[in-house]
């Protein structure tokens, strides 16, 4: 039996390393091109779909292998991780891929998902530190130039006051060493070369501005989706801990009360197993758009990972906070919403909430784990309920 991690390696002769697409890019499809089925032809034979065609073949060849190799259901994000592996285009990605596998692990849809998640954050950070380096060089280009208009300015003030100095002398002395129409000369020059260099720099001055106004779009734009969750449109995780960060600095300040909350969808997982990951997704961002609207200046909701978000109420009592996700709740849980694609009732979603007051505990950390310990008693107590931290879980409110 094959013991390869990856069997399918072997059979398609490149090894591994090619398999994953680790390989350099130009190893492949010129050389499948020339052992195609027909004989022994010579690359000028073959016409260019002969040519492309096995290596086509192989492509798709690979990619299916991948997904049955690692028993992953068929989905266009699978797919576009199998492709990125084979081609090359996410080497890391391979690399972890073979590392865990070689440890016997399994590459399941979740571990994909958070890995695949990770790698999309080191292309954004890879992404903003090079607008970042773009921006120091041009700042630094600005600085140059900067520099230059002071020293020019320095050297054409000093020739015009000495220019000046003998003009007034010249008119005070008609028998003065320099002629009047000589040092006009002289001054005309000098303002012409003043002027040629003020064109100049405006052009530069110009000419940097343009560039910095564009990379402070790029950098917006980067920003934006560093803090963005793609699926949901709602901020991310890491957006979520910046907001806190400030919401605490904030309502320390003013004296306001400042709640936090976890909400996680109810048995999500059997959502996913009957209906497919893409119609999941559907189902996270149909809860997402509707705790999303909460949201306002003082209540941000943000998607925490998975099928998990959280919520930080600023200016509210607990008891307001409480009452604004239980209403969330009750909206997402008397809902019927029906799978699109195949007219088959998702049955009924719900999700559970733990909250808990963020200004009452020693540390952020130790407000997160009461909200989060408050979610997992509204779990244990059966789901679909919203539990304040310390108190005991309410009695399911059933939908009429
Ligand atoms: P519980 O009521 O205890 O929360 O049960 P659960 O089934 O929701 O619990 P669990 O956290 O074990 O399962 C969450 C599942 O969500 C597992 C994971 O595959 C899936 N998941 C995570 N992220 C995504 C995603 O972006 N899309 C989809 N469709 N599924 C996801
Ligand atoms: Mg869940
Ligand atoms: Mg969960």
């Amino acid at each position: 039996m094959d013991q390869s991690p990856f069997p399918h390696a072997a059979r398609h002769g490149g090894g591994w390393r090619e398999w994953l697409g680790l390989a350099a890019r130009n190893e492949t499809p010129a050389a499948d091109a020339a052992d195609g089925p027909s004989g022994n032809p010579t690359p000028r034979d073959l016409t260019p779909r002969e040519v492309w065609l096995p290596a086509k073949r192989r492509l798709m060849a690979q990619v299916a292998d991948f997904l049955m190799d690692h028993d992953l259901e068929i989905l266009p994000f699978t797919l576009a991780v199998a492709y990125d592996c084979v081609t090359g285009g996410s080497p890391r990605l391979a690399q972890r891929i073979l590392e865990r596998t070689e440890k016997g692990l399994p590459i399941t849809l979740k571990w994909l998902e958070e890995a695949n998640s990770g790698q999309a954050r080191d292309a954004t950070a890879e992404a903003v530190a090079s607008l970042v380096g773009q921006l120091e060089d041009n700042l630094s280009d600005l600085g140059r130039t900067m520099a230059g208009v002071r020293d020019a300015n320095g050297t054409y003030s000093v020739a015009l006051q000495d220019h000046v100095a003998d003009l007034e002398r010249a008119g005070a002395a008609p028998g003065g060493t320099v002629p009047a129409a000589d040092l006009i000369a002289r001054l005309t020059r000098l303002t012409g070369r003043m002027l040629d260099h003020t064109r100049k720099v405006e052009a530069d001055l110009a000419g940097s501005q343009e560039r910095i106004g564009a990379l402070q779009a790029g950098l917006d734009e980067a920003r934006r989706m560093a803090n963005q969750d793609h699926l949901t449109g709602l901020p991310n995780r890491r957006a979520f801990d910046q907001l806190l960060d400030r919401e605490l600095r904030e309502a320390k300040l003013n004296g306001d009360s400042l709640c936090v909350a976890f909400c996680d969808i109810d048995n999500f997982k059997r959502i996913n197993d009957s209906h497919g990951h893409p119609a999941g997704d559907r189902v996270i961002r149909h809860v997402a758009d509707t705790l999303g609207r909460i949201a306002d200046a003082r209540c941000h909701v943000a998607r925490h990972g998975g099928e998990e978000f959280a919520v930080l109420l600023r200016g509210a009592s607990l008891a307001e906070s409480w009452a604004r996700l239980e209403a969330a709740r009750e909206e997402i849980s008397q809902k019927r919403l029906i799978n699109r694609t195949n007219d088959t009732p998702f049955g009924r979603i719900t999700f559970s909430g733990g909250i808990a007051d963020a200004l009452v505990y020693r540390s952020k950390s130790a407000a997160l784990k009461a909200a989060d310990d408050a979610l997992y008693a509204a779990k244990e107590a059966g789901r679909n309920r919203i539990v304040i931290a310390g108190e005991p879980p309410p009695p399911l409110r059933e939908a009429a």
